[in-house]
């Protein structure tokens, strides 16, 4: 699907180009239009055009119809072309930054000659934004604090975005049976929610075979290296990608040493010492003598260590736990037995109720929450009350239909107001099944009043679930301000359970946050959150992120058959 995506971000950036031109008020309207509509196609827009059927897709005319097969074709659009050199200003790096749209971009364009983030956060710096008309001091401010969010994100890729871009390099690499081992390390390997680089390490009868091939690989702007035993490419999304070859007598301490992470290797590297041994690259030393290094194993072992899964290489207590041989015993994808928040078409879900139903059927859950948003959330067109009556009937009418083995539980995704309340009754609240509250409005609330918000809503006996508790967007919006100690305690009075929201820009709770909660004794659900069929496969970046927080199954509830999990929800 990623085509879509480089179609949709074609289109808007011509929109953002026509819109700051300023010739034309309609057009630039009519790519926005294109653009959402490729953004949430259900198909592969390449097969669209294969069959030249672009004109039957909502928002698609003759004119954007032949944009997007120009760009298919030749990688080109004539007409972006033209307009990069008339308007040449990054657009879709500005209009990137939170609170900074086409208005301001052709403001700053016109008045103080800004052309990218650079430009921008100089002239932010230097004060000279709160001089222009309709910006003031506050809206420099937030600008200024969008760049720093931007920047950090611009720096690192997702993990959930290196990993197909690794697993795409991959599986084109197994496929050469010179190829014996082929892994990737470093931070992928550690899960982390960000990338730097991507590193692969190799084991192959003819190295220079799979470093032809790596060179050759899908998608390379730049080889950066290209020798027998280590070569470097640069992916058109900008990311870095190592390969290295390992002798099959090293490869477990050539895993083991890229993986990392630096302070855990330290650690090791020390515990190495004070045995009177030498721990590098290429092996475990006992003088000349190599005692280990063909597999990470035989390295933990012979340092007195359980092996330690790559998750918890942070140098955080690991190190101490692998030596007392308590390491917990991480949660699987294989423990999950459902999803606990879930949209549809209903609210601002891309799929029906029936087509999320089949694909989460065909994940083998047992249950399968369907929680759409409430009405307070307009642009995602939220249920009233009598909506929400309405779904319960027919989901009860689902469940008696058989057609699904899973139990479909009734939910929603009740907005947290302003004062703590929720936006729907408490009589309609308590025939639902599952029911979350989550933040959405008035995100930048002071810490003291956002703590009340939260706390004061899960006092309500019908809430079982805190959404997103700190509402950040990975590289584009920071958590809220909260005092998450004090969220933790009122939620283990109430019995509200915290959610890991599994989508990959959220991963929210944090690592760090999840260790906190459930040393608290509080309880975790790992939710997609999912709004179309193919997010439902985040459930596993959600277990990646539960296993950096050494959760066990037992400390998660949709790990729990449904009988267990309903009693456990009750409060
Ligand atoms: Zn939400
Ligand atoms: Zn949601």
């Amino acid at each position: 699907m990623t085509r879509n995506a480089e179609v949709a971000r074609v289109l808007k950036e011509i929109g953002l180009l026509l819109e700051i031109e300023g010739k034309d008020k309609f057009k630039p309207r009519a790519y926005y239009r294109g653009m959402r509509s490729i953004a949430s196609l259900g198909e592969d827009i390449e097969s669209v055009a294969k069959r030249d059927t672009l004109t039957d897709i909502p928002g698609i005319g003759k004119g954007l119809s032949e944009v997007i097969k120009s760009y298919l074709e030749t990688g080109e659009v004539e007409l972006l072309t033209k307009l990069r050199t008339r308007v040449p200003v990054k657009v879709l790096e500005l209009d990137s930054i939170p609170g900074v749209g086409p208005k301001t971009i052709r403001l700053v364009y016109e008045k103080l000659g800004v052309t990218d983030l650079g430009t921008l956060e100089k002239a932010a710096n230097g004060g000279k934004l709160s001089g222009l008309p309709g910006l003031g001091e506050k809206t420099q401010v937030q600008i200024i604090e969008g760049i720093q969010v931007v920047r950090a994100g611009l720096e690192r890729t997702l993990l959930a975005d290196a990993i197909s871009a690794a697993e795409r390099i991959e599986n084109d690499l197994r496929k050469l049976k010179v190829v014996k081992q082929l892994i990737t390390a470093g931070s992928t390997r550690r899960r982390r929610e960000t990338i730097g680089d991507l590193d692969f390490l190799v084991d192959a009868t003819e190295p220079e075979t799979v470093m032809d091939a790596f060179v050759n690989s899908e998608g390379v702007a730049t080889i950066i290296a290209h020798g027998p035993t280590k070569s470097s490419i640069r992916l058109e999304s900008g990311l870095q990608v190592d390969l290295r070859v390992l002798p099959s007598d090293s490869f477990g301490a050539g895993l083991q040493y890229f993986t990392g992470s630096v302070d855990h290797n330290v650690r090791l590297r020390s515990i190495a010492q004070k045995m009177g041994l030498r721990l590098n690259e290429y092996g475990l030393y006992k003088d000349k003598k190599k005692v280990a290094g063909e597999d990470e194993e035989g390295i933990y072992k012979a340092l007195g260590l359980q092996w330690v899964p790559p998750e918890l290489r942070e140098d955080t207590g690991e190190i101490e736990a692998a030596q007392n041989g308590n390491l917990p015993e991480l949660v699987t994808m294989n423990d999950i037995r459902g999803d606990l928040h879930s949209h549809t078409d209903q609210s601002d879900g891309k799929n029906t109720i029936e087509e999320m139903l089949d694909a989460a059927q065909a994940l083998g859950y047992q249950y399968y929450c369907v929680s759409d948003h409430t009405q307070s959330l307009t642009i995602a067109n939220g249920m009233d009350e009598d909506r929400l009556l309405k779904r319960i009937e027919e989901i009860d009418e689902l469940n008696a239909s058989g057609r699904w083995k899973m139990k479909i539980l009734k939910g929603a995704e009740v907005d947290i107001l302003a004062d703590g309340g929720l936006d729907i009754e408490d009589e309609v609240l308590s025939q639902l099944d599952v029911v979350t509250g989550s933040i959405h409005s008035r995100m930048k609330d002071k810490k003291e009043t956002m703590t009340e918000r939260v706390c004061h809503a899960m006092e309500n006996k019908n809430i079982h679930l805190l959404g997103h508790p700190t509402g950040r967007l990975i590289g584009k919006r920071s958590e809220f301000e909260i005092d998450l100690e004090r969220v933790f305690e009122t939620a283990r009075k109430h019995n509200v359970i915290m959610e890991l929201n599994a989508h990959p820009q959220r991963l929210d709770l944090n690592a760090g946050n999840l260790r906190a909660a459930i040393k608290m004794g509080l309880k975790i659900a790992i939710n997609t959150d999912a709004h179309r069929i193919s997010e439902l496969d985040n459930m596993r970046f959600g277990i990646f992120q539960a296993r950096r927080g050494w959760l066990t199954p037992d400390d998660i509830i949709n790990t729990c058959p449904l009988k267990k999990l309903m009693k456990s929800i009750k409060k």
